[in-house]
């Protein structure tokens, strides 16, 4: 399986920024072609750029996805993008449940298992992001947080085909700071052998791992079991340190 080299811009860069780094992606993507039998890139940048950044869209290169979207199909929710809106401007996927969302908008599992179905209803696949906060794991509550939030937030009707999980402890979220391999790769063995039994294929539904992603420790999380690819934020603001993480891949 290919890694999954994720951006996610959260609200930054201008128009021209954003045009700017995707273009640039797709030719050091040129200069580096053996870069792609090991990684493919997914730029998840703010709405309003997703119409213009979808152009530049290349199935197994690079694609684009929505940072989040509605529960709701539509009508009256101002404010609110829909899964369908997303895929009308191209894309092909769509963070939910990022701890962003769960800490400033009260997001709880309920919903973002709503907002991942939107999605598969519009043929969007959606990356449902888990992760404890640092005082759960001080408590050795990880494992029990993780699990709960995964059974409640990833629908039932979840495939590998539609759904992509993100381990994303709270506590490595911009702080510079990283779970050790071992303390990785034994969360990402936890999701394995939950979602292997509860949701059919997840023995092959792709496993991110975010937090404090770079180039200088990507090589370490990319290499260790069950971590499939990487959601990347602030690392992801400079297309030189971003592409580093993917040739570490
Ligand atoms: C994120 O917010 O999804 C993330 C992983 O951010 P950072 O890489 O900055 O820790």
């Amino acid at each position: 399986m290919k890694k999954l080299i994720a951006a996610n811009w959260k609200m930054n860069f201008t128009m021209a920024e954003a045009r700017e780094f995707v273009s640039h992606i797709l030719q050091d993507a040129k200069n580096y072609p053996d870069i792609l039998d090991k990684a493919e890139f997914l730029i998840c940048a703010p709405s309003v750029y997703l119409s213009a950044l979808s152009k530049f869209s290349k199935e197994g290169v690079m694609t684009i996805g929505g940072q989040d979207c509605s529960f709701h199909g539509k009508g009256a929710y101002t404010g609110e993008i829909s899964a369908e809106m997303l895929r009308d401007v191209g894309c092909t996927h769509v963070i939910v449940g990022h701890s962003e969302r769960r800490e400033y908008h009260g997001e709880q599992n309920d919903l973002i298992a709503g907002k991942a179905q939107s999605a598969y209803k519009n043929g969007i696949k959606a990356i449902i992001c888990v992760g404890e906060s640092l005082k759960e794991r001080d408590a050795h509550l990880h494992k029990e947080v993780v699990k709960r939030q995964l059974l409640e937030s990833v629908p039932k009707e979840a495939t590998a085909e539609n759904t992509v999980i993100s381990y994303e402890p709270v506590w490595a979220i911009g702080t510079g700071k990283t779970p050790s391999p071992k303390d990785a790769g034994e969360m990402h063995n936890f999701i394995r052998a939950l979602i292997t039994k509860h949701y059919s294929g997840g023995e092959n539904m792709r496993i991110l791992y975010g937090g404090s992603m770079n180039s200088e420790n990507a090589k370490e999380l990319l290499s260790t079991p069950n971590v499939d690819g990487g959601l990347i934020g602030g690392a992801s603001l400079n297309v030189d340190k971003f592409f580093a993480v993917a040739k570490c891949a």
